[in-house]
């Protein structure tokens, strides 16, 4: 799940500041379980706008504005008021407003900051578990991820912050990850590899140009 958050009202005032015709366009996966760009969410955006003097064209929420393919689909569906808008407000994850772009051909406005890729504990509750580190070490960390879960993103630990089975770095509430690491391989047998030591994240695997996978 990609977990967004609402701008300020000022921000996206700020960056509609120019456009008058518009047209909002709602996410009806993600964003929609983050109660952040459902049908609802479109509505009120919709309501915001005509109060700031906006004249909204029509509004939808796209099943997964992530997919280009979807985007072009239901998007022919207002056609017309695509073709004459100044701007296309995107109430999803940034994915879907660059693919929304992409499917249009118009400026896209991102309602929303896509923040993390989340846990779905219960609805309004999403707990950060992987950064796409592009290389996943889980098979070697008993399935929890150390980039999101220790502190210092640490690939080996405990480091000198743990103090008795907790992290010193974020205070007496959090456990350390790598002694809950330490603590499955143990009942399993592998204390052997646990004193293996991970390699650095390679952090050339998430820099560059944008990466295409077939
Ligand atoms: S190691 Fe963590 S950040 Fe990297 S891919 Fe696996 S879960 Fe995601
Ligand atoms: S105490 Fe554990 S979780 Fe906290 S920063 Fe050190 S290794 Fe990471």
């Amino acid at each position: 799940m990609i977990i967004t958050v609402a701008k300020s009202d000022e921000e996206v005032k700020r960056a509609l500041e120019p456009y008058r015709n518009i047209v909002v366009v709602g996410c009806g996966t993600c964003a929609t379980i983050c109660r952040t760009g459902g049908e609802d969410q479109v509505k009120e955006m919709v309501e915001k706008l005509m109060g700031w003097g906006k004249n909204v064209l029509a509004s939808m929420v796209v099943e997964s504005p992530c997919d280009v393919r979807i985007d072009r689909r239901d998007l022919r569906r207002i056609e017309d008021e695509v073709k004459r808008a100044d701007a296309i407000l995107v109430m999803s994850c940034g994915v879907g407003v660059q693919a929304v772009g992409e499917a249009s051909g118009k400026k896209v406005l991102a309602a929303l900051d896509t923040i993390f890729l989340g846990e779905v504990e219960h609805i309004g509750r999403f707990l950060e578990r992987c950064r796409e580190c592009g290389m996943c070490v889980l098979n070697e960390t008993e399935g929890l991820c150390p980039i999101v879960l220790c502190a210092k993103g640490l690939m080996n630990g405990p480091c000198e912050d743990m103090i008795n089975g907790k992290c010193g770095v974020v205070g007496d509430e959090a456990d350390c990850v790598w002694v809950k690491v330490w603590e499955r391989m143990k009942s399993e047998g592998r204390e052997e590899d646990f004193l293996r030591v991970n390699p650095p994240l390679d952090r050339s695997v998430k820099v560059g140009a944008a990466k295409v996978v077939w």
